[in-house]
């Protein structure tokens, strides 16, 4: 329920914002395609248009490979709003 009205507007934000690269160090921008657990959001559910979502998949999972983003996250450490500056 929370998480379609998290994403309802059908826009790509990357097309929108005209970026045409993204930088697996910007954290806080990657958060927006990432579930609480960490797992990356169909594009379906982001919105993002194909080729975002490819340059969005690559970034995270470089990410990834830097410890910038956890791999799997705990049941325990799940939070409820891990991104609290994306939402609203
Ligand atoms: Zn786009």
């Amino acid at each position: 329920m929370m998480r379609e009205r998290k994403f309802k507007k059908r826009f790509c934000k990357y097309c929108e914002s005209k970026v045409d690269y993204i930088d697996y160090k910007d954290v806080a921008g990657l958060k927006f395609s990432l579930s609480e657990r960490y797992k990356i959001m169909p594009r379906r559910l982001t919105g993002n248009c194909k080729r975002h979502q490819e340059l969005v998949t690559v970034a995270i999972k470089r990410a990834r490979q830097t410890a910038l983003i956890p791999y799997i996250v705990d049941r325990k450490n799940v939070v409820d709003a891990p991104f609290e500056t994306s939402n609203r």
